[in-house]
């Protein structure tokens, strides 16, 4: 009954930023290197991860799949986490192709997801869904912020408090 809430992380778009604009010490995070690719990990994420970690149950949601566990843990100071996988249908961009993916992984239970490329057909998902569901569209070029945090962590109080009692 006090099992922690699902949180399903989106990694390119809210991790790893991209589209922002402005001089290069405005970055809004810092380049690493994965895979030959420079991606630019937002200032403050991994901490974020961390907060949010201690009330959500994390999974990876993103078209990097396994390649999420080879690199991003020891950026973000976070432990591997479980890895959805797609079978291939991962598309740059879009979202929908996850919504099969999580909803067997989800079951029953409580589901947050923030992504930067939530549509109409992840939000339909989302109100269908007879558990509680929580979707957080990031934008590519910020990811994860602070007031994303605080929307996470009301939810995941509001599902603790105690049902109003019928009547
Ligand atoms: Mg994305």
């Amino acid at each position: 009954m006090s099992e922690r809430p699902i949180l399903a992380v989106d990694v390119d778009g809210v991790i790893s930023l991209f589209g922002f604009e402005g001089p290069l010490e405005q970055v809004p995070g810092r380049f690493h290197l994965i895979d030959g690719i420079a991606h630019c990990i937002a200032h403050g994420v991994g901490e974020r991860l961390q907060t949010l970690a201690a009330h959500y149950e994390l999974v990876w949601a993103t078209g990097w799949e396994e390649r999420a566990n080879d690199h991003l843990p020891a950026l973000l100071g976070i432990p591997e986490l479980p890895v959805l996988t797609f079978g291939g249908r991962a598309r740059f961009g879009t979202a929908h192709w996850k919504l099969d993916a999580l909803e067997r992984y989800a079951g029953p239970r409580p589901l947050a997801w923030i992504d930067d490329s939530l549509d109409d057909t992840c939000y339909a998902w989302a109100k269908r869904r007879p558990a509680p569901t929580m979707l957080v569209k990031a934008r590519s070029d910020e990811g994860l912020t602070d007031e994303h945090v605080k929307t996470l962590l009301d939810w995941a109080e509001m599902l603790r408090e105690p049902a109003p009692e019928d009547g």
